[in-house]
């Protein structure tokens, strides 16, 4: 039976509130999830009583479960995790981290005005996107550069301005699907041009684009086959090419390269990876590329090319629902700026730095993550550090593999599924990956300062 008289001895609310407890929590916390956290604490406590149980049900008493409910109510739904997937680029997992350089202009920028549509010498309004031109045209070699929100927006507002109701000529080979919500044919058919498929899935000849131009062809489309490759009897026109059929006929060429690279990556295994510069010293009209890609910046649509074309796009009204906010701009004018001094970028723009790290730095980090977990887990796991291959890009990039180095986990007590899962659901996350019954912490994707949040983490999933 319930104790009818404990139940009316509930404290309300309000009493929770002016207790020291609750006066501690409205100087911490925001009102309205603290008194969700009580009303919830004491609606458990009275479902205890109803069920026969002897709770204690005094304020002091609850106050711990409440502030409980209260951390967990606070938490961002948006919150850092540790990638220890190895993926570098993961799509899923926000692609690219940001430089410190890049962080701290964010801050510096956002928290004061700035000139962000204003000439300071001429004391008038400016064009925002000024900022970005000069360091863009300098890193690439084009006449003119501009940026929208993201590379789907920069390929999307190419065809609105060149080729809406007219024919766009692209290989079949290119026409990707990229982190299955850009496919090429449907951003085609959103912004109103015409697909104008030529050539076979593995081969297609200048001639082929050739035979395809008609009076009603708006562009040249190169698609960068970004997250597969075709090998074998293949064969694609390369844009020094292409750039021919587009002068003949004043068709623009535009090349969507997709992954943004500006520092070629071949000599630390990314094969095939043109840069920008390439491209557009190969002729092409216009590049479009990712921020976040290999890049390594901010989500931005990047596009780069000749002055006129660039201009008709600026003047698009599309413009104006693409554009890039104050805090972008200030995260990928100081990335751009890191590639100054190439260097530099490949040690301080995370990405890079990543993708280029040498197997010796990882496997330092793997054993250093190994040292402090080893006699912590020892009866619950066998543990080592072990040679593996981790990839550059989640449905981004090629499919590049590199050597990389791992710490293994071989569970006893629980399921490997159990601890990838624990492992998920802690604070922070960390997503590791499972290889038959192994679990594997790929170091290439640690960070160093979160090399003791990470070991916190893995001790906590055994023990709880
Ligand atoms: C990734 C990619 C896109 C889409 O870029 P977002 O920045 O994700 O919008 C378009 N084209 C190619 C070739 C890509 O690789």
């Amino acid at each position: 039976m319930p104790d009818r008289k404990k139940l009316s001895q509930l404290p309300s609310v309000d009493e929770c509130l002016k207790s020291p407890a609750g006066e501690e929590w409205l100087k911490k916390y925001y009102r309205k999830i603290i008194v969700r956290s009580i009303r919830e604490t004491i609606d458990a406590k009275r479902k205890e009583l109803i069920e026969g149980a002897d709770s204690d049900i005094s304020v002091d008493a609850i106050a711990a479960e409440i502030e409980k409910s209260i951390i967990r109510h606070s938490a961002y739904k948006l919150r850092p995790l540790i990638n220890a997937s190895g993926v570098v680029i993961h799509t899923n997992l926000g692609r690219s981290i940001l430089s410190d350089r890049a962080l701290e202009n964010i801050v510096s920028t956002a928290r004061s005005y700035s000139n962000l549509e204003y000439e300071i010498e001429k004391g008038k309004r400016g064009k925002r996107y000024s900022h970005i031109k000069d360091i863009l045209v300098e890193l690439t070699g084009a006449e003119d550069a501009v940026v929208v929100n993201n590379n789907a927006a920069a390929v999307l507002i190419c065809l609105d301005t060149f080729a809406k109701e007219k024919e766009v000529i692209v290989s079949r080979g290119e026409l990707v699907e990229i982190g299955g919500s850009f496919r090429i044919p449907e951003v085609m058919k959103s912004s109103g041009a015409i697909l104008r498929e030529v050539g076979t899935t593995n081969k297609t000849h200048l001639t082929d684009y050739e035979n395809a131009v008609c009076g009603n062809t708006g562009l040249l489309l190169k698609v960068h086959q970004s997250n597969y490759k075709i090998s074998g009897f293949t064969e694609e026109v390369p844009v020094s090419e292409l750039i021919r059929v587009g002068k003949e006929f004043r068709i623009p060429v535009v090349s969507d390269l997709g992954s943004g690279c500006m520092i070629s990556l071949s000599p630390y295994g990314i094969q095939d990876e043109p840069t920008v510069q390439e491209e557009i010293m190969e002729g092409a009209d216009i590049v479009t590329f990712s921020g976040d890609k290999l890049l390594g910046g901010p989500q931005a649509g990047l596009i780069v090319g000749r002055k006129k074309l660039i201009q008709k796009i600026q003047t698009n009204p599309m413009m104006r629902a693409m554009r890039i906010d104050k805090m972008t701009f200030a995260a990928l004018e100081a990335t751009l700026m890191q590639y100054l001094d190439e260097e530099k970028a490949l040690m301080q723009i995370p990405t890079l730095r990543m993708l280029t790290e040498s197997e010796d730095i990882i496997k330092k980090r793997a054993k250093k993550i190994f040292k402090a977990l080893k006699k912590p887990v020892s009866e619950s796991a066998d543990i080592d550090v072990q040679p593996e291959q981790s990839r550059a890009g989640g449905g981004s990039l090629p499919e590049a593999d590199f050597p990389t180095y791992v710490v293994s986990i071989r569970t006893h007590k629980i399921t490997v599924n159990a601890l990838e899962k624990k492992l998920r659901l802690g604070n922070p996350p960390v997503i590791a990956r499972i290889k038959e019954n192994e679990l594997l912490i790929d170091a290439r994707t640690i960070q160093d300062r979160e090399i003791k949040t990470l070991v916190t983490c893995v001790i906590a999933a055994f023990n709880k």
